[in-house]
């Protein structure tokens, strides 16, 4: 990977880590514990329940994501074997870096 490659994928990871933690912010507010209010109604109480059991997985896949690429975005400039698959030694294609810079295997060797 050249130094025009390693910035463009620095700075894609920093622009999706921005947009995780922005949906996280949204999905945070989706969260907040539901009142008992006789305006919302039973089912439409349960139904708010229910999302928010999925909005709360949804953070924390996020958080997770985050994390990974935060981890990436540091092994660009620390490892310099950042771009070779674990698996096999072989170069990770950029477009797969670009597409899912958390990946530490090549399209082989991650089935
Ligand atoms: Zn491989």
């Amino acid at each position: 990977m050249n130094d025009k490659q390693k910035a463009e994928l620095k700075e894609k990871i920093k622009i999706e880590i921005e947009n995780l933690k922005r949906t996280v912010e949204e999905l945070k507010e989706t969260v907040n514990p539901v009142t008992p209010d006789a305006a919302i109604g039973r089912l439409s109480r349960l139904d708010t329940m229910l999302n928010q059991g999925i909005n709360k997985s949804s953070i924390s896949q996020s958080l997770d994501r985050i994390m990974k690429l935060g981890n990436a975005l540091s092994r660009i400039d620390d490892d310099p074997f950042f771009g070779e698959c674990q698996e096999c030694g072989e170069l990770i294609p950029f477009a797969r870096l670009i597409a899912l810079p958390e990946s530490r295997f090549c399209v082989d060797c991650a089935e």
